[in-house]
């Protein structure tokens, strides 16, 4: 018996352990079920009626209002549609548009890359603005009158490490900084309370623990305060006040209804509203409790079985300072779970020598965190890592 909260409601291969749902979240069976129907009801049958009779319009605010009870998000504030990079580049220019003027978007050297580069482009369309980054433990720190926004994303993608949310933004706000969180490792993994935390702008990813498919829409938040104030830097006609009234001049819509840009991917959409339904069987505190768990007998099984073939622990040991995910540093990193992938064990690299193991509490379980540390002490122990073929780098890690 596995102890995952709602295993059988994925549609997972027998014989694999599957630690990678934070890259690529697991294939709900609703999801499936939702897309067939997608595809030859709404779209084969009833064709451009669907934007009606099936409610494709009003898809991406739906998605958004499922996200919001997950990130402790009012209804109406989060809008589903675009990828990260796209949300975040709306997110920093509505940001900027509200913060003084200063010099500086404060982010951390840990961020995701594309976080950076979306953060540079946006700093040099904008005179006398650049993108400084500090070490993550640093941030606090780091903190003044020259910051514009503060841009973190909470949960660190290489090695799980939390930034306390609620205290950054709090120091941010008294500095006059407005924020913008990046919630793609947290969203479905752990709660979130972004009015608690009084987040200005937040965004994330619906591919990763909210389980949307690949290239999944994702979101973006705005707090209730700002949403009749900004002026979209992606001004599209979805996003207008009245768009099937066809206006020449761009008017805003009510609210974050303003962040959307134009017609949505209805067929990812409707695999992530379906994969979000999932939520309505268990709590996110029920999944962060049982993730706490997993993850831990994981960091535990690892560090006895594999310690004296070089692994260290990557992530905080603590578990309320990570997220879902277990990073162990080797510098053969990338051929040892490469040779684990062969195992039936699937986690990821991150260069330079990150092994990284996302858990999903959804569907991963306890016996999987031991069985997977006991194939990661095979692979070291036998060198199984050892052979040409797992040194070759593809092309996604
Ligand atoms: C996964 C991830 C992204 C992905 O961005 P896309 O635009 O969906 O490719 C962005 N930021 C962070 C922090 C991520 O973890």
């Amino acid at each position: 018996m596995t102890d995952a909260l709602l295993r059988s409601a994925f549609s997972l291969p027998e014989g694999i352990i599957y630690l990678d749902g934070n890259s690529l979240g697991a294939l709900p069976k609703v999801a499936a079920a939702r897309v067939q129907r997608c595809l030859m009801e709404e779209w084969g049958e009833r064709l451009i009626r669907g934007w009606n009779d099936s409610g494709w319009i009003d898809l991406a605010s739906g998605v958004g209002d499922k996200i919001a009870k997950l990130i402790g998000a009012p209804p109406g504030s989060v809008i589903a549609g675009d990828g990260t990079s796209v949300n975040l580049f709306k997110a920093l220019n509505a940001a900027l548009d509200m913060a003084a003027k200063r010099e500086t978007i404060l982010s951390d050297i840990g961020n995701f890359p594309t976080d950076l580069y979306i953060a540079q482009g946006v700093a040099q369309r904008r005179s006398g603005l650049s993108l400084k980054t500090v070490e993550p433990d640093k941030v606090a720190d780091a903190l003044s009158d020259d910051v514009a926004v503060l841009m973190l994303t909470q949960v660190d993608y290489r090695t799980g490490r939390l930034h306390d949310m609620a205290a950054l933004s709090e120091a941010a706000h008294e500095l006059g900084i407005v924020t913008v969180w990046d919630l793609a490792h947290s969203a479905g993994a752990l709660p979130v309370d972004l009015m608690a935390a009084r987040a200005d702008f937040a965004v994330g990813c619906g591919y990763k623990y909210l389980n949307g498919g690949p290239g999944a829409p994702g979101f973006i938040f705005v707090h209730p305060e700002h949403q009749a104030k900004i002026r979209p830097a992606l001004s599209g006609w979805f996003g207008h006040e009245a768009p099937f009234a066809f206006d020449p001049d761009y008017r805003p819509a009510e609210g974050a209804e303003r962040m959307k840009v134009g017609t949505p991917p209805i067929l990812s959409l409707a695999a992530l509203d379906a994969a979000l339904d999932l939520w309505e069987e268990v709590t996110i505190d029920e999944a962060r409790a049982h993730s706490i768990r997993i993850t831990s007998v994981f960091i535990e099984a690892v560090e006895a079985a594999c310690a004296d073939f070089g692994v260290r622990l990557a992530s905080p040991r603590n578990a309320k300072r990570r997220g879902s995910q277990v990073s162990f540093r080797h510098e053969e990193g990338y051929a040892v779970v490469q040779a684990m992938i062969e195992q039936g064990v699937i986690g990821d690299f991150r260069s330079p020598d990150i092994m990284r193991f996302g858990f999903a509490p959804l569907y991963n379980s306890s016996d999987e965190a031991t069985e997977a540390a006991s194939v990661m002490a095979r692979v070291l122990s036998d060198r199984l890592w050892d052979e040409p073929r797992f040194r070759t780098r593809a092309k996604v890690t």
